[in-house]
């Protein structure tokens, strides 16, 4: 028996005697009464009065010109990478540590993943072998960023706040401007986090949001889209609404376009959890500094911590094994498991999987690394209240 798994074991079975799940939603506040609103007027579906107010507290907590409300953070994606120019075979930028959901969104669009390493200090992508990579396979050819190799243009790249941690953006929006790559913030999981100040989802052209079960906040199922350009936004909400042009009575439907729209009846549980959003960061950042410290004795193994300028949600706390522990990995996933705690492994990364195995890349070293040293940890907000 590994003596690292032991010491994680005890440390968490000390903070968690009871079973532990991953990530739990709260339903502490307004939820019953606002879907009790929905189900008394009848307010249930794609139109109501939760849908705007809860678009227009998302604009006021990120700091965003607009926020179009959708569905599911995937369908935000979607519609992001389409906004931004994606078309059959453009590539795209992505990091190959992230959800499936990224490079999907990529493929939706006809577009084709294009493997970016992360940097061990923010999970992210990593804007110096961005820099390097692009230096290496691109070109410029009458304002567009060509691949040499494949002969594709590069349209856009996504960057991920990964695990709620921001990226280095600054950098990242050079390197953009630069090689004329359309930036989108894929920021599903950083609801609350912020770049030297601001929140995430501002640097790019457009920004997805995702309240699922599992994210800071949920909607049951939900996503926004984030904007600061008024064309973009109100391109966005006709994408999402089917294309349906406004009139008195008939059905008027002007291009291809999707039912994505978010119903009344998840917007008002929208409404009712961000009003607990504040204490919820409270929380989670609580929680984040405790396993700071539990851990800071334990040899092997490292608490990730938010980069010096970022202020992060810890949305999922990570614990990082040294190069030289990663055999304890499996074993403390399994023996965590087995007593109750949830732990979970990185995300296989996404150029593994066979519908993108064959999708370009970059060297991903990094990102191969923190895959095979990656524990997540419990992290629901209730964990960081100070027990009694
Ligand atoms: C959750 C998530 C998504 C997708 O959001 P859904 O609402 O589940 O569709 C996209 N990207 C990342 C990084 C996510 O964590």
């Amino acid at each position: 028996m590994s003596s690292i798994t032991d010491k994680i074991t005890t440390i968490l079975k000390g903070l968690f005697p009871e079973s532990v799940s991953l990530h739990e939603p709260v339903f502490g506040g307004n939820e019953w009464d606002y879907v009790k609103q929905c189900l008394d007027t009848g307010w249930v579906s794609s139109a109501g009065k939760f849908v705007d107010r809860f678009e227009g507290q998302l604009a006021e907590f990120t700091g965003s010109e607009h926020v179009v409300a959708t569905i599911n953070g995937t369908a935000a994606l979607h519609i992001c990478l389409q906004l931004a120019g994606v078309q059959q075979d453009d590539e795209v930028l992505i990091p190959p540590l992230t959800f499936v959901a990224t490079a999907n969104a990529v493929k939706y669009c006809g577009g084709i993943p294009h493997f970016v390493d992360s940097n061990e200090k923010t999970l992210g992508v990593d804007p110096e072998k961005l820099e390097s990579h692009l230096k290496e396979v691109a070109v410029i050819r009458s304002g567009v960023c060509v691949n040499k190799i494949t002969e594709r243009p590069i349209k856009a790249l996504v960057v991920v706040h990964t695990f709620g941690h921001p990226v280095d953006l600054d950098p990242i929006v050079k390197i953009c401007h630069y090689y004329k790559l359309k930036l989108v913030e894929d920021a599903a999981e950083s609801l609350g986090s912020y770049y030297k100040g601001h929140h995430t989802g501002n640097w790019g052209i457009l920004s997805a949001l995702s309240f699922n079960g599992n994210k800071v906040i949920t909607t049951g199922g939900g996503g926004a889209i984030l904007t600061q350009d008024k064309k973009l936004a109100e391109q966005a909400k006709h994408l999402t609404t089917t294309a349906k042009v406004s009139h008195k009575w008939a059905y008027i439907h002007n291009c291809i376009a999707y039912n994505y729209r978010l119903p009344n009846i998840n917007a008002a549980l929208g409404c009712a959890q961000l009003e607990q959003l504040p204490q919820f960061l409270t929380e989670k950042r609580l929680l984040a500094k405790k396993y700071i410290k539990v851990f800071s004795g334990v040899e092997g193994v490292v608490s990730f911590i938010e980069p010096s300028y970022a202020r992060s949600n810890y949305w999922m706390n990570v614990l990082l094994f040294d190069k030289e522990c990663v055999n304890d990995l499996e074993i403390t996933l399994k023996q965590t498991n087995d007593q109750g705690i949830m732990t979970r492994p990185a995300w296989n990364l996404l150029h593994t999987l066979p519908m993108f195995e064959n999708c370009p890349r970059s060297g991903l070293e990094t990102a191969e690394s923190l895959a095979t040293r990656l524990l997540n940890l419990p992290s629901s907000p209730i964990l960081g209240m100070p027990y009694s």
